[in-house]
């Protein structure tokens, strides 16, 4: 599936089996992108998640 990253435009293919809530990154920027939806394919920015849950 051919998606368009909505950070820096760049195009690129994701795999057919890639399901709707997916973090993929861009290969161009290298930005975190959730997919939203499959059909047809759309990506958002992922919010960005500090990995500190505190202890
Ligand atoms: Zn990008």
């Amino acid at each position: 599936m051919n998606v368009t990253c909505p950070e820096c435009g760049g195009e690129f293919d994701i795999l057919e089996d890639t399901m709707t809530g997916e973090i993929i990154s861009c290969p161009e920027c290298g930005a975190e992108l959730e997919v939203m939806s499959t059909e047809p394919p759309t990506l958002e920015l992922a919010p960005e998640v500090e990995e500190d849950w505190g202890e």
